[in-house]
């Protein structure tokens, strides 16, 4: 009896070993980004993140304008975590007051809402970022993830088709400290063991910590870059970097994940297949001349005018409209 009983526990044990063996993955050796797929079927598929984006291979396409609210806003808690693959940033927001993002190259009637954002970085300056541009990385790179509101919530739209989407931003070295990043890379110090937790003293917005060109971009369909590697998930790739100094990205590269140094948490870049990367093309400037114009129009026209005016604007407006989206 107790034989049986001594036995039962060492294959519960085995059965444990093995489903913490299943649900981990790293970035070296047997737990790399090469082994993913046996433990992960999805990792193996066909449409991975991250890619190589060739510049002279993107498609031009005048997307929608994103229409983004709540990246000013300032949420009441920002909790930094060493989760043992990245810092996962959770930004806590008062009544619903999550950012919300639409439009742009995102599904035309889906709103997004903002979920977290985590970072990817190199052991040095030359690699870091996942998706490269023209085979060039970047030392550090941003992950935004937003989730379609058409689910409850993550776990609901892991597995959807464009359930998920993600806002990268490249880092680029500059001289001078980013100020919006000073609390944030100080507070890495108390989160260098993997499961450990801080909060900011001073919570900022999260249009701080990124930048704020949302017209300049590459979009693509590709995957989650860590397990399970989830398909079907937007890519907005923003050309503009956020700036860092040498002196904030060390404190990236002293975190640790199980006695080690959390550096290089970046996936080699996937084959491309047979998908096609976008780039998007910027709205057009208004020209100078034609406000001009217009204000003198109006002011010749008077009120009665101003209507009829304003039914002219508002058909050429909805011409340029069709012109654009057809
Ligand atoms: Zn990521």
């Amino acid at each position: 009896m107790r034989l049986l009983r001594v036995a039962c526990n060492a294959a519960l044990l085995a059965l444990l070993t093995c489903a913490v063996i299943a649900e981990d993955f790293g970035y070296g050796g047997r737990e790399g980004p090469a082994h993913w797929g046996e433990s992960f079927k999805r990792c193996s598929g066909k449409h991975q993140s991250p890619i190589n984006i060739d510049a002279l291979q993107v498609v031009p396409r005048r997307f929608r304008e994103f229409q983004i609210h709540g990246l000013e806003r300032v949420p009441r808690d920002i909790k930094l975590t060493n989760n043992g693959h990245t810092v996962l940033v959770n930004m806590y927001y008062n009544d619903n007051m999550e950012p919300h993002m639409s439009n742009g190259p995102l599904r035309s009637d889906a709103v997004h809402v903002f979920e977290q954002f985590h970072f990817h970085w190199g052991i040095n300056d030359s690699m870091g970022s996942e998706d490269t541009i023209n085979n060039r990385a970047y030392p550090a790179e941003l992950h935004v993830v937003i989730r379609s509101m058409e689910y409850t919530n993550f776990s609901q739209a892991l597995g959807q088709d464009h359930g998920i989407a993600v806002f990268a931003f490249f880092f680029k070295i500059t001289q001078a400290d980013n100020p919006n990043y000073v609390e944030f890379t100080k507070k890495l110090q108390f989160i260098k063991r993997k499961g450990e937790s801080v909060d900011l003293d001073t919570p900022i917005s999260l249009g701080s910590f990124i930048s704020t060109d949302v017209q300049h971009y590459y979009s693509y369909v590709g995957s989650l870059t860590t397990p399970p590697c989830s398909e079907a998930v937007v890519w907005v790739d923003f050309e503009k970097p956020i700036e860092i100094s040498e002196f904030q990205l060390q404190f990236f590269r002293q975190l640790t994940a199980s006695d080690e140094h959390l550096r290089n948490n970046f996936r080699p870049t996937q084959p491309l297949n047979n998908r096609t990367v976008f780039r998007n093309i910027p709205p057009e400037p208004p020209k100078p001349n034609e406000s001009e114009n217009a204000a003198g129009q109006i002011a010749r026209l008077g009120i009665g005018g101003l209507l009829g005016l304003s039914l002219l604007t508002a058909l050429e407006l909805k011409g340029r409209f069709l012109v654009a989206f057809n």
